[in-house]
């Protein structure tokens, strides 16, 4: 009745070719879902059976075509064998893509946008963090002419410094990369199929979904939606992640952290050769200079931090060039469980 399509450690290039060699658009033609729902899951086998719960009734009841499509990101523990008994259970609508191992939750949505076939693509968290029974407020907004459908989470169920960074990173992300959203973590959202096949074009290897879609959105827009605590597990966003991520972020969408030390190095360099001036006159007018070490010392570690500050940010570009050039598979697909059509 299915297949069961294996390809162990198949390359899944970026075209997703490995296991459906067909252009998105060609998937997405005849007997297409009309509502394709995209759920990265990793390490939540604790989570999986109360999201199966309430997702399938919540779609269910929309009374359309649709598909549920499943990547689990080399989960460490059962959350494999929970999604292929899920599978099995409802194979008419499930289709699970499983990776070779964890490369993190945006690069899982992608894996996802490749292989999935709806008209309307919708993200999803595992955890019910986002309640699916609001998935008909963003068909709504589809419906309504919008091709991009941001959330904003009402009444937030985060410990209170994710949300305190959360919102000092929106501000920064606006200033930075002139994109707006008004909650970037939210990642509840509905896109058209002619986003995701931009989406499905872009090579990049580190990159953050919400922002590259806004970019290629024509008509955009925003609606609320509730927000629950982890229904089971714990977040998989360590401080060290979501620091990555942000810089993934903020160096995919802007080069105005490279022009800030740019002009930041011309007025340093001003400012030194003033006081160079002063001091060689001073020395002149006044005699040598006594004391007045540890402001020297101050200053001079002012600049070496920034100095430092620099390089490393640098370094951080340069080390996106580097992964984009060697152009490796951004992730490898090891099983996909789906129902031969
Ligand atoms: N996730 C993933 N790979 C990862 C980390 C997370 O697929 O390396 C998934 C995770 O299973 C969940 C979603 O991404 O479905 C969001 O993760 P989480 O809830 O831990 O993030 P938070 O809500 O704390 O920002
Ligand atoms: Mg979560």
């Amino acid at each position: 009745m299915y297949s069961e399509t294996l390809c162990h450690s198949s390359v899944a290039q970026p075209t997703g070719a490995a296991l459906n060699s067909a252009h998105p658009a060609a998937i997405a033609g005849a007997g297409a879902p009309l509502l394709s729902v995209v759920i990265p899951v990793y390490n939540e086998e604790a989570g999986l059976g109360a999201l199966f719960e309430r997702l399938y009734p919540a779609l269910d009841a929309l009374g359309l075509h649709y598909e549920v499509v499943f990547i689990d990101d080399g989960s460490r523990d059962r959350s494999a064998n929970v999604l292929s008994a899920q599978f099995e259970r409802r194979p008419d609508v499930t289709r699970v893509i499983m990776l070779n191992g964890n490369f993190g939750q945006h690069l899982a949505i992608l894996a996802g946008f490749e292989h999935c076939r709806g008209q309307r693509i919708i993200t999803l968290d595992a955890d019910l963090q986002n309640p699916p029974e609001d998935i008909p407020v963003l068909l709504a907004a589809m419906d309504a002419g919008h091709d991009c459908v941001g959330t904003v989470r009402r009444d937030r169920q985060d410990v209170a410094w994710r949300r305190w960074a959360s919102r000092a990173m929106n501000l920064l992300r606006y200033r930075l990369t002139g994109i707006q959203m008004t909650d970037q973590g939210s990642m509840m959202r509905a896109y058209g199929r002619n986003i995701i096949d931009l989406i499905n074009q872009c090579k990049e290897v580190n990159t953050f979904i919400p922002a590259l879609a806004y970019r290629f959105a024509r008509n955009p827009t925003e609606v609320e939606v509730g927000h629950e605590a982890r229904h089971a597990g714990e977040s998989k966003y360590s401080l060290y992640k979501l620091i990555r991520l942000n810089f993934d972020l903020v160096t995919g969408f802007s080069e105005i952290p490279l022009q800030v030390f740019s002009l930041l190095g011309i007025v340093v360099s001003l400012l030194s050769g003033a006081l160079f001036v002063l001091l060689v006159v001073r020395r002149l007018w006044i005699g040598p200079e006594e004391g007045g070490v540890f402001t020297l010392f101050a200053l001079v570690f002012l600049l070496i931090g920034l100095a430092l500050f620099g390089i490393g940010l640098l370094g951080e570009y340069i080390g996106r060039i580097y992964q984009e050039v060697r152009s490796r598979p951004r992730y490898l697909v090891s099983v996909i469980l789906e129902r031969k059509r």
